[in-house]
C-alpha cells in the first residue's frame, strides 16, 4: 500500500517541468553536474526532485533556503546514487542548512579522563539517524570545482556507508553479500596501506590525509575522490577505484571533465594547502563519526 501511495506521489512530482530557476542555480553552482554524462542528466534531475520533496529541510541559523538552494544540494547528493537508486537515501529525513560553519558543542575525553566540553567549528556532519547538516557557503565553494573535495558528497557517502551496507543483514541473496563481503575486504586492505603511508609522513596522491581518522572517513574522502577526479583516484589506487566503482555502480574515470564556469577562479596549490590544514585543525576534535 505504501509503495503505490508513493509511486502515485512520485509520478506526480515528475509530471510537472523542471523549474527554470532550479537547473540555473545547478548549472551555474554544480561543476559535477557539467562532469555528468549527457545520457544520465535528466534521470539526475528527476532524482534532485525526489530527494528534495522526500527529506525535511530545516534552515538554520537565520539562512533564507530557497528551493534551487535545495536543487543545488540535491543534485551532488544524488551524483552517488545515479549508478543505483535514490531509494538509497530512504532513511536520510533532515537536511539542516546553515549559512556558515557553525559551532556545536563538543564532548572529548583525554587519556586522563577528563571530559571536556568545547564548541567546535564545523562545515557539516552526518548523524546515524539520518540527519545531514552542511554550510551553505561550503556547499557552494565545494560545489563549484572538481578538486577532489565536496562537503555533500563527503557527508551523503557516510549515510551510504559501504561498512553499513555489509552490515544490513536484509542485503538479499548470499551471492549479493559474498560480493558485499569482497568489497569490504578490498576497502579496508586499501584503508590500512593508506594508513600506513600517511604514519610514514608520506602523501598520498588523490586522497585526503583526513581519511586516516577512520574507514568511514576514509570511505567519504575516497568517495569526493572518485566522482571529482575519477582517473586521478584510478591512476593511483585502481584497486580502490574498483571497489567504489562497483559499489556506486558507476566509471566517473570515463567522464569528460567539463572546462570551469565563467568567472571561476581555480584554487592555487598554496591556497588548497592553507585551506585543508585549516579544516584538519577545526576536525581534530571530531570524534567517531560525527563529520
Ligand atoms: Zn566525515
Amino acid at each position: 500500500m505504501l509503495g503505490w501511495w508513493r509511486k502515485r506521489k512520485r509520478a506526480r512530482i515528475l509530471a510537472a517541468p523542471f523549474p527554470d530557476e532550479w537547473l540555473q542555480a545547478i548549472e551555474r553552482e554544480v561543476a559535477l553536474w557539467r562532469a555528468v554524462p549527457d545520457s544520465q542528466r535528466p534521470r539526475l534531475l528527476d532524482d534532485a526532485r525526489l530527494f528534495i520533496a522526500e527529506r525535511y529541510w530545516e534552515p538554520c541559523g537565520g539562512i533564507e533556503l530557497t528551493p534551487p538552494m535545495c536543487a543545488v544540494i540535491a543534485a551532488q547528493a544524488c551524483v552517488l546514487t545515479l549508478g543505483r537508486s535514490v531509494d538509497a537515501y530512504d532513511h536520510v529525513r533532515s537536511i539542516l542548512v546553515y549559512p556558515t560553519a557553525y559551532r556545536a558543542p563538543d564532548l572529548w575525553e583525554d587519556e586522563a579522563g577528563i571530559v571536556t566540553e568545547e564548541l567546535d567549528e564545523r562545515e557539516g556532519e552526518a548523524w546515524e539517524w539520518g540527519t545531514v547538516v552542511l554550510s551553505w557557503q561550503q556547499v557552494l565553494t565545494d560545489g563549484r570545482t572538481l578538486h577532489g573535495r565536496n562537503l555533500v558528497l563527503h557527508e551523503l557517502a557516510h549515510q551510504l556507508d559501504l561498512l553499513d551496507a555489509v552490515d544490513r543483514p536484509t542485503l538479499g541473496s548470499a551471492e549479493l553479500r559474498a560480493e558485499n563481503e569482497r568489497w569490504m575486504e578490498a576497502f579496508l586492505d586499501a584503508h590500512e596501506a593508506f594508513c600506513e603511508e600517511i604514519e610514514r609522513g608520506r602523501r598520498v596522491k588523490a586522497l585526503d590525509e583526513y581519511g586516516a581518522e577512520d574507514e568511514a572517513e576514509f570511505f567519504a574522502v575516497a568517495t569526493e575522490s572518485f566522482f571529482e577526479r575519477g582517473a586521478y583516484l584510478r591512476e593511483h589506487h585502481p584497486n580502490l577505484y574498483r571497489v567504489l566503482s562497483e559499489y556506486y555502480n558507476q566509471d566517473p574515470a570515463s567522464w569528460k571533465l567539463p572546462a570551469p564556469a565563467p568567472g571561476t577562479r581555480t584554487e592555487t596549490g598554496r591556497e588548497r594547502r592553507r585551506r585543508r590544514r585549516e579544516e584538519e585543525r577545526s576536525r581534530r576534535k571530531d570524534r567517531g563519526r560525527s563529520s
